[in-house]
């Protein structure tokens, strides 16, 4: 059995999310970590972190997957961009203590025309410096579509940047399914294939969490557009197979589809039906 749950707003703090994923039905869930366009970070109140991490437990949630904003570009051709981006991943790592033992998940970097080889560098430079040995988060390194300048579009990338990451414990992989197949993986007809690869390239045993969309594009498009489940190019057939595939069993499997609340609560409920059956 999976985790499943989706993405939720911070606004009215952390135990708020838990018990709305409650309502919702699910046992996981994804919020922003700062504003995901302009950057901003809310204090940590311990007491309401406290609160959420008793209904976490009460409740057997599964690992909670927080994402960082778009705008932090560890691998931008700018280096104020880059200096910010390190500033935001520090401090937001040192927020995510406050919630020991989750997951922290970010879109490596877009290398704005310096290359994919710079890039991965330099996102694992930026790595080197945010991360300690005692920190108790573990840091996500999301499969990306390749749009744009976008660096993490194949398993191979992915596992350059682990290479030359020093501490290796603190990392691991956010699958995300529209992302893959909008980057070629066929994980529709091929979904053995795919995670054999992902197992030979990356390691299955850095495969963290899902980020579970269908895709609006055809396979290979390299556009990321997501889609409601069963209603993509993915399809309903696939996704079932994905999420009940044995290698994702325990994982939380993150909804990120546009969706209003009762689509989620309907999405959710789809997912744990197929378990149940
Ligand atoms: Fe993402
Ligand atoms: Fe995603
Ligand atoms: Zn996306």
């Amino acid at each position: 059995m999976i985790h499943i749950g989706c993405h939720l707003s911070v606004t009215n703090g952390y135990e708020a999310m838990g018990r709305q994923m409650l309502e919702f039905g699910g046992d996981t869930f994804s919020w922003f970590t700062r504003n995901p366009r302009g950057g901003k970070s809310k204090d940590v109140d311990p007491a309401d972190v406290k609160a959420l991490e008793e209904l976490l437990s009460e409740k057997r949630f599964g690992k909670l997957v927080a994402h960082a904003s778009y705008t932090m570009n560890l691998c931008s051709a700018n280096p104020d961009t880059r200096a910010n981006g390190l500033d935001m991943l520090k401090k937001d790592l040192e927020k995510m203590e406050y919630l020991p033992g989750q997951f922290y998940n970010f879109h490596p970097g877009s290398h704005t025309g310096q290359g994919a080889e710079v890039g991965i560098e330099q996102i694992a430079d930026g790595l080197n410096k945010a991360l300690w040995p005692e920190m108790q988060t573990t840091v996500l390194l999301e499969t990306m579509a390749g749009k744009g300048s976008e660096v993490g579009r194949s398993f191979e990338e992915l596992r350059k940047i682990i290479d030359l990451v020093d501490l290796k414990d603190k990392i691991g992989v956010c699958f995300d399914t529209c992302h893959t197949w909008d980057a070629g993986y066929d994980i529709a007809a091929d979904l053995d294939g795919v995670l054999d690869q992902f197992d030979k390239i990356i390691g299955l045993s850095r495969l963290k969490a899902v980020h579970f969309n269908d895709s609006k594009n055809e396979r290979g498009s390299g556009k990321d557009r997501h889609e409601k489940l069963g209603q993509g190019m993915i399809g309903m057939k696939a996704m079932k197979r994905f999420a009940m595939h044995p290698a994702f069993d325990g994982l939380p499997f993150i909804l990120e589809t546009p969706n209003d609340d009762e689509g989620y609560v309907q999405e959710i409920a789809t997912v744990k039906g197929w378990f149940q059956a």
